[in-house]
This record gives C-alpha cells, structure tokens and sequence, in this order.
C-alpha cells in the first residue's frame, strides 16, 4: 500500500463463480481530495469495484487499504470503516416511509451517537446547503428525482464521511434533474471531499474529475488526468469506447 493514499487496492479480484470473474486484478491508489471518475461498458465491473470498496461485496482476491487498515482482512470490523464511505445509488434508497428529516437522522443516532437535537440541526444545515430545507417534513415520493438524490447524497454526507461513493447517481434522472444533482457534487469536490463516481456524465469528468479511470474486461486499462485521457487516449478499447460516448 501508499502510506498516504486514503485508498489503496492491490490485485482485487472478484468471481461470482467460477466461470464468471468479473474483476482480474485492479490496482489503484486514491488520494485524500481526489475525485476520481471511472467509466467503461455497460457489464465490465463499476459498480462491482465501487460496491467492493466498502464490501457491499466481498472481495475474492486482493486487499484494499482503508486509511491505513486492510479492510478485506476477515477480522476487521468492516462496520467500522464503512461508516467512513458514503455511498450514493442510481436509485437513490431512501426509507419511504419515514420524512426526509428522519432519513436524515437515523444513522447519525444510531452511529454516530449524536443526540436526537444535534443530529437536527446538522441535517438542516446540509438540507440548507442544497437548497431543500422545506422539505424536511416531506417524504421521499413528494419529491422528484433530482430532489431524492440530493437528499441521498445529504445523508451520507451527514455521517461525516471520509470519501463518497457515486454509481451512476444520474442516470435514473430525467435530464432536466441531472444538472442540480451534478452542481452539488461539483460544490463538494471544489470544497475538497474524495469522491469516487461512475458516470457517465463525460462533462462531469472533464470539469472536476482529477483522474478518469477506464474499466474494461476486469482490469483497469487506463488511469490519466481528464485532458490527457480524453484528448490523447491509449488504449485501443478505451479509443472505441470514447469513439462512441464523445
Ligand atoms: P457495470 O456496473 O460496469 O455495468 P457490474 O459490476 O454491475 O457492471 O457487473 C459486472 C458483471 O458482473 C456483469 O456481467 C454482471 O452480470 C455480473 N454480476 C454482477 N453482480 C452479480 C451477482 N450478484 N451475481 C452474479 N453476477 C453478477
Ligand atoms: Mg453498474
């Protein structure tokens, strides 16, 4: 591992089943501050690389270094350390059946053990951040789209997170939500939080990511820096794949 990566992965693998393995040994270091954006066809592993990160699912082969802890060793408690990965969904997961003020609360009490009060308090100043601290009271299907995944994002923000997952937190959008989700995550990555998004939102890439990886047949087969990896791509793969989304 790099003693001063937020993450680093080495070698991670994962088979579903024998003949099935979806990720082949993926290596990368991800740095605190970083918004790394990882595309590739539809079927070659983001969201099982993003949901391998925090252990949605479990490795089969490699290590993953979280501040400094090997989260895939089996005698972690990955409670712990997932509590620091906010992770954010296409189809944004939040409990119907409780208001937009209790979504936000729940796990800041549970977790975090902040009183009912504080915890309060801490959503409405990011309820105010993104523009809905009306909605507090509302439920989850008095909103739109692009309002749900604002406060799905509020929510793992308010367990004070130390990097935030994104699989593909757009594409469940109508186009005319995509822009006010997409500023928010903007907003975060300028004030300095490390963010690890599939899209494909090439745009968002090109705007604030500052490394763009491309997955393909399991492995990482290009990491650049958004000018280079869109203007001077190298690998053949990854040249047909922008061929078709640029
Ligand atoms: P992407 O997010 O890049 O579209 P996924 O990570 O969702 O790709 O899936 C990669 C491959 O793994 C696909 O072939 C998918 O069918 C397979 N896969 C994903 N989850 C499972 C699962 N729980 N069981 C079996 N196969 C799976
Ligand atoms: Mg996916």
């Amino acid at each position: 591992m790099k003693d001063n990566a937020l993450i680093s992965v080495r070698g991670l693998e994962k088979s579903f089943s024998k003949d099935i393995q979806v990720l082949k040994g993926i290596d990368i270091d991800i740095f605190k501050g970083d918004v790394v954006v990882v595309l590739g066809p539809s079927g070659s592993g983001k969201s099982t690389f993003l949901r391998c990160l925090n252990r949605l699912e479990e490795p089969t082969g490699g290590h993953i270094f979280f501040e400094g802890t090997d989260i895939t060793d089996p005698k972690v408690n990955i409670n712990v350390h997932r509590q620091k990965m906010g992770m954010v969904f296409q189809q944004f997961n939040l409990f119907p059946h409780k208001t937009v003020i209790d979504n936000l609360t729940m796990a800041p009490v549970k977790l975090l053990g902040k009183s009912k009060d504080e915890a309060k308090k801490d959503a409405m100043d990011l309820l105010n951040r993104v523009g809905l601290a009306e909605k507090a009271n509302a439920y989850p299907n008095q909103l739109s789209g692009g309002q749900k995944q604002r406060i799905a994002i509020v929510r793992a923000l308010a367990m004070n997170p130390d990097v935030l997952l994104f699989d593909e937190p757009t594409s469940a959008l109508d186009p005319e939500m995509v822009g006010e989700v997409l500023d928010v995550m903007k907003e975060l990555a300028k004030a300095g939080m490390t963010m690890v998004v599939v899209t494909h939102e090439i745009g968002f890439a090109k705007e604030v990511a500052t490394d763009v990886v491309f997955i393909d047949d399991g492995v990482i087969k290009e990491k650049n820096n958004p000018q280079e990896f869109f203007n001077n791509p190298q690998d053949d793969r990854l040249k047909e794949f922008l061929s078709k989304v640029l």
